[in-house]
């Protein structure tokens, strides 16, 4: 029992998962010699192992009363430093409150305050990688320095072009890949999204596919097992155009976008991968606006969205259907709106 632990509870959505690496590898940074471990949602946390970010994954099943509390008796084995609680649910609260350890850190709610030794303020305001970052300023001086007197909220603006500004180098993911090169400039468009308000239009993505083959690039549909149908279709219109989508894991389709110039998205899961990847994205915004903060963490990320819509943001992640019927935060974007911003990056 001398070996000591670090545990993140991060129990969100995959995106959400990614853009908690930097606060991990900080936390690698400060205890050297600490095993570091992730509570995550079912299925998500391999490519976490595979990337050597951290040492061990615990999964937990959201619905399952269950799987937190077999996840408890297996944490409570282990000497356990801090445990950081990047998610703000009721759940995780609880969750945490059910470890020891020698200190608990998490975001300031009534509950927290009950079950945190230390208690941070989230600050709405700043993109996610730094909402989260601030979890360490009671743990890492350094981390408290870069906090102090700082403002981050123009991270979440984009320029006339939709060019994001660059990501600060101490918050950034801190990894690079080997650029593939290839013959022919490769395109991989993710079409789908956990929600269906946050998937631009098939025929959008089926046009700029077209627009991209006509140009003599290759291009690739991505996603998960539940988009090949998606993919097919808009494979069948736009032909010549590949099928990925459901034939790779989590891990693998974040290796495999090494191969591409670039990357054109929803805003979902896909747009996060490419940013930590340092891969160019184009980020397709309907329901949601980057004001929330879940913008790709890169210096290359462009945004798409209709900013004269009065209805956007409806929702902090969208929802199956548009409460007002008409969709137009994603209808009203034109494939040469999307295409136009993609010729910039790939000149
Ligand atoms: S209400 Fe507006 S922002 Fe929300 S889905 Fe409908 S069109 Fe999009």
């Amino acid at each position: 029992m001398s070996l000591k632990h670090n545990l993140v509870i991060q129990t969100a959505f995959l995106g959400d998962l990614i853009l908690s690496i930097p606060t991990l590898k900080r936390i690698r940074e400060i205890y050297p010699e600490d095993k570091l471990i992730v509570v995550c949602k079912n299925g998500l946390g391999d490519f976490l192992l595979k990337q050597k970010i951290v040492d061990q994954v615990i999964e937990v099943e959201k619905s399952s009363s269950q799987s937190y509390s077999s996840a408890a008796n297996q944490l409570n084995q282990l000497k356990i430093r801090n445990i950081y609680c990047l998610h703000r649910s009721v759940r995780s609260q609880l969750f945490s409150a059910k470890i020891s350890a020698q200190k608990k850190i998490g975001f300031s709610s009534l509950l927290g305050f009950w079950v945190f030794d230390d208690v941070i303020d989230f600050v709405p305001e700043n993109p996610e990688v730094i909402r989260q970052f601030k979890i360490l300023e009671s743990t890492d001086e350094k981390t408290y320095l870069e906090f102090k007197d700082a403002d981050f909220h123009f991270l979440n603006t984009p320029d006339h072009n939709g060019h994001l500004p660059a990501v600060p180098e101490y918050f950034s993911f801190h990894h690079s890949v080997n650029k593939h090169i290839s013959a022919h400039k490769r395109i991989a468009i993710f079409p789908g999204s956990v929600w269906a308000t946050k998937r631009w239009t098939q025929v959008g993505f089926t046009q700029l596919a077209e627009m991209f083959l006509k140009q003599n690039y290759q291009v690739d549909l991505l996603g998960g097992p539940a988009e090949g149908d998606l993919c097919r279709d808009i494979a069948s219109q736009a032909v010549g155009a590949r099928v990925l989508a459901g034939t790779l894991s989590i891990a693998e389709s974040i290796e495999k976008l090494s191969e591409y110039d670039l990357v054109i998205s929803n805003d979902s899961a896909s747009t996060h991968m490419a940013a930590y990847n340092n891969i160019p994205v184009v980020s397709i915004f309907g329901p949601t606006t980057v004001a929330m903060g879940f913008r790709p963490w890169s210096n290359n990320s462009y945004i798409v969205e209709e900013k004269d819509l009065e209805c956007r943001p409806c929702g902090k992640h969208g929802h199956n259907i548009c409460p007002l019927g008409h969709h137009n935060c994603m209808k009203q974007i034109s494939s040469s709106q999307v295409y136009q911003t993609a010729a910039k990056i790939l000149g």
